[in-house]
């Protein structure tokens, strides 16, 4: 597969200049691995003009966006591939009326959109993180004094903030979660996501750490005014600006999708160059999302 490569907007607009050529594109990425009817499991298809396939024994067609997030895309799915492109090579927080005016759709048709490729961001867990990891929990939302750490402010969002280092102290991989308070049992769901058994962990000495080293390695030291936690600290203020400067107000619901988002982003900044089609990987891969999946009361 001839894949696309780079963040440069006007080779990606050269290569994607109609709505059939990001239609041939997904339909690459769809059947790699080969063709399977998707309704007698017979496994040889014609190849329409359209990209989609038809089936040579029952018949049956299958478009190249059908069962992908880019399913039923009603603007188009060159205009949704320009959206993508933006999410997944910015490095700024982009808000739904900025896209919906860019692209000629309306907030909310962007809103929802954004939302779907926010959910192919989401970690698939299967690389954890290891080595020396830092840990640290923080709030988002209501109001804010720029203070990291703990609060009790029915409001704000709880969260818990997993930052891998480099060996030179700065940031390699990083995931966050929402939590709904800052216990041991809640903290425990972000080493179970995302920490392998091997990490050596190091927490300020918060008390909700106490339950959770007696099994795995960590090490409880004061933050000396963040000093000792100086890239997770920064990390934790970037995403919590990041919300803040677009989302003036997110919903529990959401709020994890806007941390998937980062965190992807992040730990793809050595890969840029294949940012994009990893994405529409995921977009192919993802089972189709409906819109009542996506806006939650
Ligand atoms: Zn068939």
């Amino acid at each position: 597969m001839d894949i696309f490569r780079g963040q440069n907007l006007i080779e990606f607009s050269d290569r994607f200049k109609t709505d059939l050529d990001c239609k041939e594109y997904l339909a690459q990425a769809k059947w790699k691995d080969g063709y399977q009817c998707n309704r007698c499991g017979h496994g040889a298809a014609q190849q329409r003009r359209d990209f989609s396939r038809i089936c040579n024994i029952c018949g049956h067609t299958e478009s190249a966006p059908a069962g992908t997030l880019f399913h039923r895309v009603r603007f188009g799915v060159r205009k949704a591939f320009f959206i993508c492109f933006e999410m997944a090579t910015t490095t700024k927080s982009l808000s739904a009326s900025y896209m919906g005016v860019r692209f000629g759709i309306t907030e909310k048709t962007a809103r929802l959109f954004m939302h779907k490729v926010r959910e192919a961001m989401r970690s698939s867990g299967n690389h954890p993180m290891d080595g020396t990891v830092h840990i640290d929990e923080f709030v988002v939302g209501g109001r804010e004094k720029g203070k990291i750490g703990r609060s009790y402010d029915s409001k704000k969002k709880k969260a818990v903030c997993a930052v891998q280092l480099t060996e030179g102290g700065k940031e390699r991989r990083m995931y966050s979660m929402k939590i709904d308070n800052f216990s041991g049992k809640e903290i425990k769901k972000m080493f179970d996501a995302h920490i392998d058994g091997t990490a050596k962990m190091t927490t300020d000495e918060w008390r909700g750490y106490w339950p959770l080293a007696k099994k795995y390695d960590i090490e409880q030291i004061p933050t000396n005014g963040g000093l000792n936690f100086k890239a997770l600290h920064t990390m934790i203020h970037q995403i919590k600006s990041w919300i803040r400067t677009t989302y003036s107000w997110v919903s529990d619901f959401h709020v994890e999708r806007y941390f998937d988002a980062f965190c992807y982003r992040l730990n793809r900044s050595q890969s840029k160059g294949t940012i994009f089609n990893n994405l529409i990987v995921r977009m192919v891969k993802a089972d189709k999302i409906y819109q009542k999946e996506i806006i939650c009361s």
